[in-house]
């Protein structure tokens, strides 16, 4: 097991990972399976340990953004199918082969291409992606689409395994331009199944599949609510089971003075104390993807919320405590301490942005504890692994 040697971590609680992922199956209709979205490093969480957990719970499939997300989970000894969901190149082909890598195809030229370079023996697994109306990657002739499928059909190069659309607006309240989408898509899959017969089709990301469980075909490429996140605020009243969140944000105090009236804290003297004040350092900084724009942020100490003073340094931060404490108490930064919460949405709110950055922010600098079954499973630290 590794270890680190600092105060700052990340606590991944592969319980809650397990316990999504095993809700979001009882709620889909019977048949449709779970492709657990593990890109980004399982959203800053962890890879292996995340795609370990879901497939564990019931997922199938896993998927992530190209291809060296899928050989990092080979290394680590994942043989799950995964499928990589953004562009990948000619070149790189075999090595997708070999790994037993699914690849998404979204342009006839890039399979005629791969045509040419594929040296292996058994076929290269691809799912075809359509764009219908995210504008962003996939086919949105069916002039084109048709050609691909008679080229496929010709070779014994590729296994045509699936085919899949991506929704734009999933998780906003009005729908409009999601059944438009919708509509295109119904329509080009049912051009398709004249054509050939197809084992997976999937349109469903988080969004879809808490929303419109009957229309996700019969695959759903699960993300940020096996985190126990919302796909979107919008959405926080709509949920039809309860999401519980993994991740939370752990340090301790590693420095606790007082400070006496007009001394100031950290760069720029922006912060001067007005009356006499305790002041703990935290060590945890802009670095570790905790930005200097969190400033007005608060932390929780001895379970009470408490405020962020003077500017966030690269590897520290002050905070204001409510009277003195000692060193090495936990500060969380995200995450419960007795009847108090600070949520990933709660710092994305902040930041004016969405919760999926907010756990993706988080940096290789700050190791992941893994708890399952609420004991430590696995320690990783970026830095001194691999
Ligand atoms: C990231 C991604 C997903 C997962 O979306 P969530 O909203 O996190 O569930 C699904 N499909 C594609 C193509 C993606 O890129």
């Amino acid at each position: 097991m590794s270890s680190f040697h600092r105060d700052s971590w990340v606590e991944v609680d592969l319980d809650c990972i397990y316990n999504n992922v095993q809700s979001m199956k009882s709620f889909l209709p019977d048949g449709v399976s779970i492709i657990a979205v593990v890109k980004a490093n399982a959203y800053g969480h962890g890879d292996a340990q995340v795609a370990k957990t879901a497939l564990d719970a019931g997922a199938t499939y896993l998927a992530v953004a190209f291809i060296d997300e899928a050989l990092s989970l080979r290394q680590q000894g994942i043989k799950a199918p995964i499928l990589v969901l953004g562009a990948s190149r000619v070149k790189d082909i075999n090595i997708a082969l070999q790994e037993n890598i699914t690849l998404t195809v979204f342009r006839k030229d890039w399979l005629v291409e791969a045509i040419q370079q594929l040296n292996g023996k058994n076929p290269l697994k691809i799912h075809l992606k359509l764009d219908t109306g995210m504008g962003r990657l996939g086919f949105t002739s069916m002039r084109e689409v048709d050609e691909v499928l008679q080229l496929v059909d010709e070779t014994s190069s590729f296994e045509l395994e699936g085919v899949y659309t991506h929704f734009a607006t999933a998780d906003e309240l009005d729908t409009t331009y999601f059944e438009q989408q919708y509509t295109t898509l119904t329509d080009m899959i049912g051009f398709i199944k004249e054509k050939t017969s197809i084992r997976m089709i999937h349109c469903g990301n988080s969004a879809t599949a808490l929303r419109f469980p009957d229309k996700v075909f019969n695959a759903v490429r699960l993300g940020i609510a096996m985190y126990g996140l919302t796909p979107s605020n919008e959405m926080i009243h709509l949920l039809p089971f309860e999401l519980q969140e993994a991740f939370s944000l752990q340090s301790k105090l590693v420095h606790v003075k007082k400070l006496a009236v007009g001394q100031s804290v950290s760069y720029g003297a922006t912060y001067t104390a007005e009356e006499e004040e305790w002041i703990g350092t935290v060590p945890i900084g802009y670095a570790d993807g905790w930005l200097r724009k969190l400033h007005g942020a608060h932390v929780l100490v001895d379970g009470k919320r408490v405020p962020i003073v003077g500017r966030i340094c690269m590897d520290q931060l002050m905070i204001r405590l409510p009277h003195e404490l000692p060193i090495g108490t936990r500060v969380t930064l995200i995450g419960a301490q007795k009847d108090e919460k600070i949520s990933s949405n709660d710092i994305a709110r902040l930041l004016d942005t969405i919760n999926y950055e907010i756990p993706c922010m988080i940096s290789y600098r700050v190791p992941r504890i893994f708890r399952r079954n609420k004991s430590i499973m696995e320690v990783r630290n970026y830095l001194l692994d691999n």
